[in-house]
This record gives C-alpha cells, sequence and structure tokens, in this order.
C-alpha cells in the first residue's frame, strides 16, 4: 500500500511538472513570435534592436528552463564514488563565506564523527549550494546561517515530507536560517515543480524538486522545519558509509531501496 501511494505521488509530481513545462514555455515562446511579427511588419534600426534584445532574454529563459528540466529528469543517474562529508561541507562553507553578504553570519557546527556517503559529488553540493541560496533569499536585511552536521540512525522507517527513509545510519546535513519563514501551507508545497513564492525571473521552483530527486536517487531523505518569522532548517539525510574506507565501500546498511 505504500508502495502504491509513492507511486501515486510521484505520477502526480510528474504531472505537476509536465503541466508546468507547458505553462512556462508557453511564457517563454509567447515574446518570441511577437517579436518575429512585429519584425515581419518592418521596423526602424532602434526598434529591431529592442524587439531583438526581447527575443535574446525570452531564448536566453528558455534554454535555461530547459537545463533545469533537463538536470531534474537527471536527477536519478550520477556518478557514484566515496564522498567525504566534511569536505562537502568545506566546499559548502567556502562557497558560503564567498557568496554571502556580511549582513549574514555563518555558523558551524561540525560532528567530527561524521564520516562519508556514497554519491555525486558535484549533485550533493549543488544541494547544498541552493539550500544556502534559498537561505539567503530568506535573509534579505542579514541574520545567520547554520550549518551543521550530524551522525543518526533510524531505528525504524521514518516518513518525511514526500518520502520514506528506510532504517539505518545516516549522515545528516543541516541548513538553517533565521529568515523570514513559510506558512504551514506553503511547506506543504515546496518540494512541488515549479512552486515558487519568489518573483518572475529570480525563481524557477525546480530547485527543490530537483534537491529531492538527487537525495532520493543517493537514497537518502530530506526535511524541513520552518516557523513564520522565525526561520527555516532543512536537513539533508544520506546514507553513512564507514570512515577512510577506500572507493569500494559500501553503505553500513543496505543501500535502501528507493520506491519509485
Ligand atoms: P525557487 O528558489 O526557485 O523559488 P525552490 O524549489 O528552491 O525554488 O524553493 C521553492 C520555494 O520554497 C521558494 O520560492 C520559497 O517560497 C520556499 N523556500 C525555500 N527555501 C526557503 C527558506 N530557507 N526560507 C523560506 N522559504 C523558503
Amino acid at each position: 500500500a505504500q508502495e502504491a501511494r509513492l507511486r501515486a505521488q510521484r505520477m502526480e509530481s510528474l504531472g505537476t511538472l509536465a503541466g508546468g513545462i507547458a505553462h512556462d514555455l508557453n511564457n517563454v515562446l509567447t515574446p518570441i513570435l511577437m517579436s518575429v511579427q512585429l519584425l515581419e511588419q518592418g521596423e526602424t534600426d532602434a526598434g529591431r534592436r529592442e524587439i531583438l534584445a526581447t527575443m535574446e532574454g525570452a531564448v536566453k529563459r528558455g534554454a535555461d528552463m530547459i537545463r533545469q528540466v533537463l538536470s531534474f529528469a537527471r536527477g536519478v543517474d550520477g556518478r557514484r564514488e566515496t564522498v567525504s562529508v566534511p569536505q562537502l561541507v568545506d566546499d559548502l562553507v567556502g562557497f558560503a563565506r564567498d557568496t554571502l553578504p556580511k549582513s549574514i553570519t555563518v555558523d558551524l557546527a561540525l560532528d567530527d564523527a561524521v564520516s562519508a556517503t556514497r554519491g555525486d559529488p558535484t549533485q550533493l553540493l549543488q544541494i547544498l549550494i541552493n539550500l544556502v541560496m534559498n537561505a539567503k533569499d530568506a535573509m534579505p536585511t542579514g541574520g545567520t546561517l547554520r550549518i551543521r552536521t550530524t551522525e543518526l540512525v533510524l531505528e525504524d522507517s521514518y516518513s518525511s515530507i514526500s518520502h520514506l527513509a528506510m532504517p539505518g545510519r545516516y549522515v545528516a546535513i543541516e541548513v538553517e536560517d533565521t529568515g523570514h519563514g513559510m506558512p504551514p501551507d506553503t511547506v506543504e508545497k515546496i518540494f512541488e515543480p515549479f512552486f515558487t513564492t519568489k518573483e518572475v525571473g529570480k525563481g524557477t521552483g525546480l530547485g527543490l524538486a530537483t534537491s529531492l530527486a538527487i537525495v532520493r536517487s543517493h537514497g537518502g531523505f530530506m526535511q524541513v522545519y520552518s516557523e513564520q518569522g522565525k526561520g527555516t532548517r532543512f536537513t539533508v539525510g544520506l546514507p553513512a558509509t564507514s570512515a577512510g574506507s577506500g572507493a569500494d565501500a559500501r553503505p553500513a546498511a543496505p543501500a535502501p531501496e528507493v520506491p519509485r
């Protein structure tokens, strides 16, 4: 029954994705068509330049959308190698320190026991960077970004917002902000493809949907806790592998079957 429910959820999210693509593609194509029609009617040089700029903007937006949709679809196949979690977090902290404004303080709480996971380091860093950028957007006047790592053991299977995690040993990476937070009805929708509360051109609504697809393909889970006016904490749980193990490391627990 659980599996059927998860499959139904996945179909629903694919349906939302298709609907979103149709809608956004229409928004991209309409200004291009209008521009072409204007050009056909004959325009002055100044007019032409403006029209071409509009077309260029629309085409770039379209290309950007396709890139994101592809990365959403590809979320499942990436490299599989031993990824040092301290190294991953170090790269993330480097990014945060280089990118965030001075008004945001970066606070670290790293657990030495946290070792490694297996997966695609580029995809995993991309997810964490996306969480940091969302945190930044939630703190326009500054605040604190807290990055925390822990090891956690799930004794029983655990159902997070839209995903079932299997029992086993996990490394958890938390990204927490002191930003504006979200009301519960927003929290419910954030993992849906194309759900965004950001203004046009600022958000695609694909960041968290893509992140969840990638985390699932790693046998992990995502969790969110948010309080309006106080802040938000995202947790990324990834199956733990033993520290210092070579390329042939195996997960401590059997790799969870990822329900599709
Ligand atoms: P995007 O950032 O393009 O909108 P995401 O999928 O990354 O797409 O995020 C979806 C929505 O989730 C955002 O538009 C925002 O409403 C909400 N959200 C995500 N992260 C946070 C956060 N740290 N604080 C408050 N709201 C957030």
